[in-house]
């Protein structure tokens, strides 16, 4: 290893106390999307601290932020951190681990600022993972336009170096019926949740004609007041996924065919809430981005695991990959087996083993972005990668 990436290691290990104070104290006040006011504060403040110069509240999303570290005319490197919960599990997609991983990469990389190639680094904060797609507002409000290359990483059961996204569209379906007593009066009254329950019957029905890489899954969100009273307003939302965005659409107007066959069925109205802002698009490879990592990465000593075909699941960042050539790597962080989403998750995201994986994790990221800084001819195959699609 050269003197400068010995020099961005140690770095990573003097701050280990620090880094996991941030993932533990992120961990342990868990935020909502675009709610994530505490975190983006601690983490601006590490980084301004580190010699960053930040902006908060960047493309007018409050909770965002971009703290820039410039050595002159170069490439620039994004690094993301996310740190939005998930509602009534809190850290259980383990987001505090990313947002310590892409602080401490960036301040890796500022203590060897002097000998740093020229270009700039950049540690991005994108809000509200979780369905509200911050990454799709900041790439709107033009936060990655000059970007060269975009990383992150994930936590996860394994150490996977890339692992696909689904491509994935929600929308909403709010049926109005009319109400009535559920026991005097039942003919006079249009029953709102048998549109919903319809709904979901029908969508079972299309389950069998569908592909088997694509998810169908959605949840009642308003199911009528009371037994006694005809329900005259129901609603449910689903989430559509498949690995292809045309695939997705196309799966989407099936869907809605089953909830306005529903409406039919019952007499309710139908109203379809579309969520355009949170469709977020499947993950495009770069394979010379991902070798970069995997190369630094094999350096620690871990155990890869190869790429989970099965347990698939779909992100933000996925949309940031089809316009900058961009890694989302897995990180171990919990027991081989546990689930992402899990309560059993929760609590390892700041286990011993998560510690573990955020310092190797910080450290193989931050030599990855100093490699695409430093290897001009790696960038090169970076951007021949990401044009030939
Ligand atoms: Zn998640
Ligand atoms: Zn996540």
């Amino acid at each position: 290893m050269s003197a400068v990436k010995e020099t961005i290691v140690q770095a990573v290990d003097r701050l280990a106390g620090d880094l996991e104070d941030l993932s533990r104290t992120i961990h342990d006040n868990p935020e909502l999307g675009y709610q994530e006011v505490k975190a983006a504060g601690w983490l601006t403040e590490f980084l301004s601290k580190q010699g960053f110069k930040v902006e908060r509240g960047v493309a007018d999303v409050p909770t965002a932020f971009r703290a820039t570290l410039e050595t002159g005319q170069g490439p620039t490197i994004a690094i993301m951190c996310e740190y939005d919960a998930l509602p009534a599990i809190g850290h259980a997609c383990g987001h505090n681990v990313i947002a310590a991983v892409g602080a401490g990469a960036g301040a890796a990389l500022a203590a060897a600022r002097d000998r740093l190639p020229k270009g700039r680094i950049q540690v991005i904060g994108t809000p509200a993972e979780e369905g509200g797609g911050g990454k799709v507002k900041l790439l709107r409000g033009g936060v990655f336009r000059d970007v060269d290359a975009a990383m992150m990483v994930h936590g996860w059961a394994a150490w996977v170096p890339h692992q696909d996204l689904l491509g994935i569209v929600r929308v909403g379906f709010e049926f109005t019926g009319k109400a009535a007593h559920a026991s005097a009066y039942p003919w006079d009254g249009v029953n709102a949740l048998d549109a919903v329950i319809q709904t979901f019957n029908n969508v079972s029905m299309l389950r069998q004609q569908m592909r088997p890489d694509a998810r169908i899954h959605g949840i009642v969100t308003h199911g009528g007041a009371a037994p006694n009273i005809i329900p005259e307003f129901a609603a449910a939302t689903f989430y559509v996924r498949a690995p292809r965005l045309d695939s997705v659409w196309d799966l989407h107007r099936r869907v809605v065919a089953c909830a306005e066959g529903a409406a039919r069925a019952t007499g309710c109205t139908l109203k379809v809430i579309e969520r355009q802002e949170t469709a977020y698009e499947p993950f495009k490879r770069n394979p010379a981005l991902v070798e970069a990592f995997r190369t630094n990465l094999m350096t620690f000593g871990v155990t890869e695991s190869p790429e989970d075909k099965e347990h698939l699941g779909s992100s933000d960042v996925g949309n940031v990959s089809q316009v900058v050539p961009t890694i989302q790597p897995l990180v171990k962080i919990a027991p081989a087996g546990t689930p992402i989403h899990s309560r059993a998750f929760e609590a390892a995201a700041v286990s011993p083993l998560a510690r573990e994986g955020l310092l190797i994790a910080t450290k193989a990221l931050a030599l990855t972005a100093y490699d695409v800084l430093a290897d001009t001819a790696l960038l090169a195959r970076i951007r021949g990668e990401f044009a030939a699609g």
